[in-house]
C-alpha cells in the first residue's frame, strides 16, 4: 500500500507561500495552514484522540473545521461532520452510532450536542504543535457522513482516504483545472460536495475561498474581487447567484462551475451559459464521494450529467439484474475508487448497497451512445402513472421560467383509476397575480405529453427543504389535497 501524507503538509514543503484557505477576510498561505494543523493535532492528542477513533464534529463552515479535518488525517482518525442544521434528538442516534472520543460544536451549537466542546476554541491552549503525521494507506477510514435519506435511521457512509484522493485526482483530470484553482466554498463542509471541494483544491495546490454559508451577494463579491476559478452549486444557489449578479458580466478568472447536488435543469444552466458562466451537470452522491459523472468541459450542453470521472464505471441495470445497453432506462450502479468502504457497522445495508464492488444508487438513469449519463429521478420519486414512468424531474423543468412560479416540486399522489399521478406543488413569485389551473395546464402542455401533465397544482409559500436545499418529497406527499 503507498503511504499517503497529508497534501497541506505536501504544499508547507513544496509551495510554502501559496495561498491555502480564506475565511472571513482572513488568509492562509500552505506554511501558515500547516502550522495551524499542528496545533490541532496537538489538541486532540491532549484528549487521546488516536488512530481508527471518531470525532464528531458540529459546524457551520469555519476555519477550526478545515483544521480538524487535516489534524484527524495526521492522526489516521475519523471525522463526523454532524449536519448544523438537525436537532438535538435528530443527532442523538448518530452519535451514538460513532461512539466518539470528542465531540466539538462551533458557537451555540454546542446546546444540540451534549457533552460538545466548543470547536473554534479547540486548540487554542495549545504552546507545542506536534508534527506527526502517521502514513496513512489508501483503504484507512477518513470520515463518516450520514446521508439524508428520508427514511428509516440514518446511516453512515464511511469515505476513506483513498476515496478522498482518488476523487479528487479524478475530478482534476476530468476538468483540466489550472495548476492552483481558486475554488468558491459555499457547499457545507458537514456534507461531501463540501469535503470533496476542500480536498479537491489542497491535493490541487490550490486555494479554497471558504465562506460560512451561501450567500448570493458575498458569492458574487467573491467571484468579481477574490479571482475565484471554479464552484461547486446546486440548482437553486447558482439561481440565485446569477439572479444576484443581473446584467453584471461574468469576470474571465471565472471557469467552470459544477452542478448537481439534485436534477439540474436544463434551461438553467442555459440561462447560465448566456450569462457567461461555463456552468458543467455533475452527478454524484455521498457514497462515491462526491462526482461520478460529470460533463467535459469541451462538450457540455447541460442536457446529460457527462460521463463517468476516469477510473469509474457506470453501468444501468435492469429490473431482472441485467446490465441494460444505450437508450435504456434502469439502475444506476457505480463502480471505482471513489465508492465508500461502506456504512458505519452495517453489515447488512452495506451488503444491500453494493454487491461485487458495484454501489447500488438507488437512482434511475440512462445512458447514451456517448456513454453520457442522464439521471432520471431517485427510484423512490418516480411515478408510475398507470405503467407509464414519469419522472419529477422533466416535469418540474417546464416551470423553470414561468413568469409568476418561483420553484415547483411534483410528487405522486394515489389515485383510483391510475394508480399514481403527479401533483405540481408551487412557490409564487413575488408580486406576481398566480395563474388559475387551466392556464397551468395550457403552459405544461406546450412542453409535456398530457399524461405527464400535473392532475392537481397546489400552491404554497415555499418548498420544504432540507439542511443540503434538498426539497422533501416526504413532507409534500402527506400534504392534505383539498
Ligand atoms: P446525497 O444522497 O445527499 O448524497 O445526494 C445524492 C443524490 O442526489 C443522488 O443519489 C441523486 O438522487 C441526486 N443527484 C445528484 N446529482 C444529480 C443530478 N445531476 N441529477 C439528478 N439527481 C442528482
Ligand atoms: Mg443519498
Ligand atoms: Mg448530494
Amino acid at each position: 500500500m503507498p503511504v499517503l501524507t497529508c497534501p497541506i503538509r505536501e504544499g508547507a514543503r513544496s509551495h510554502p507561500e501559496a495561498e491555502a484557505l480564506t475565511f472571513a477576510g482572513r488568509s492562509w498561505s500552505y506554511g501558515a495552514l500547516d502550522a495551524e494543523v499542528s496545533r490541532w493535532v496537538a489538541a486532540l492528542q491532549a484528549q487521546g484522540v488516536g488512530a481508527g477513533e471518531r470525532v464528531a464534529s458540529l459546524a457551520t463552515n469555519h476555519v477550526a473545521s478545515v483544521c480538524l479535518f487535516w489534524a484527524l488525517g495526521r492522526l489516521g482518525a475519523v471525522l463526523a461532520p454532524l449536519n448544523a442544521r438537525l436537532t438535538a434528538a435528530e443527532l442523538a442516534p448518530m452519535v451514538e452510532d460513532l461512539q466518539p472520543r470528542l465531540t466539538l460544536a462551533l458557537g451555540a451549537l454546542v446546546e444540540r450536542l451534549p457533552g460538545a466542546r466548543p470547536l473554534e476554541a479547540f486548540a487554542d491552549a495549545v504552546t507545542s504543535p506536534a508534527s506527526t503525521c502517521l502514513p496513512l494507506d489508501a483503504s484507512s477510514p477518513r470520515v463518516v457522513l450520514f446521508t439524508s435519506g428520508t427514511t428509516g435511521r440514518p446511516k453512515g457512509a464511511v469515505l476513506t482516504e483513498g476515496n478522498f484522493r482518488a476523487s479528487s485526482r479524478a475530478s482534476a483530470a476530468n476538468l483540466g483545472a489550472p495548476p492552483s484553482p481558486r475554488w468558491l466554498g459555499t457547499l457545507p463542509l458537514f456534507h461531501v460536495g463540501g469535503l470533496a471541494m476542500l480536498t479537491r483544491t489542497a491535493y490541487a495546490g490550490g486555494c479554497l475561498v471558504l465562506h460560512e454559508r451561501f450567500d448570493a451577494e458575498a458569492a458574487n463579491r467573491a467571484i468579481d474581487a477574490e479571482a475565484v476559478s471554479h464552484a461547486s452549486l446546486v440548482a437553486t444557489t447558482l439561481e440565485r447567484v446569477l439572479d444576484a449578479r443581473g446584467d453584471r458580466p461574468m469576470p474571465s478568472s471565472f471557469a467552470l462551475a459544477l452542478i448537481g447536488g439534485g436534477p439540474v435543469p436544463v434551461p438553467l444552466l442555459a440561462r447560465a451559459r448566456a450569462a457567461g458562466l461555463r456552468a458543467l451537470q455533475t452527478y454524484g452522491l455521498t457514497e462515491a464521494c462526491s462526482q461520478v459523472t460529470t460533463e467535459r468541459p469541451d462538450d457540455a450542453d447541460g442536457r446529460t450529467a457527462g460521463v463517468p470521472l476516469p477510473g469509474v464505471e457506470v453501468r444501468i441495470v435492469g429490473a431482472g439484474g441485467e446490465v441494460l445497453g444505450p437508450g435504456r432506462e434502469g439502475d444506476v450502479e457505480v463502480r471505482g475508487p471513489t465508492v465508500m468502504a461502506g456504512y458505519w457497522q452495517r453489515p447488512e445495508a452495506s451488503r444491500e448497497a453494493m454487491r461485487d464492488g458495484w454501489l447500488r444508487t438507488r437512482d434511475v438513469g440512462v445512458l447514451d451512445a456517448r456513454g453520457r449519463l442522464t439521471v432520471l429521478s431517485r427510484r423512490t420519486d418516480l411515478i408510475v402513472r398507470g405503467g407509464e414512468n414519469l419522472y419529477p424531474a422533466e416535469i418540474e423543468a417546464v416551470f423553470v421560467n414561468h413568469p409568476a412560479v418561483r420553484e415547483a416540486a411534483v410528487v405522486g399522489f394515489p389515485d383510483g383509476r391510475w394508480g399514481e399521478v403527479p401533483v405540481a406543488f408551487l412557490a409564487p413569485r413575488p408580486g406576481r397575480e398566480r395563474p388559475g389551473d387551466a392556464a397551468l395546464e395550457a403552459w405544461c402542455r406546450q412542453s409535456l405529453a398530457g399524461f405527464k401533465t400535473p392532475a392537481r397544482f397546489v400552491w404554497v409559500e415555499a418548498l420544504p427543504r432540507n439542511a443540503m436545499g434538498k426539497v422533501e418529497r416526504t413532507v409534500l406527499r402527506r400534504h392534505p389535497l383539498h
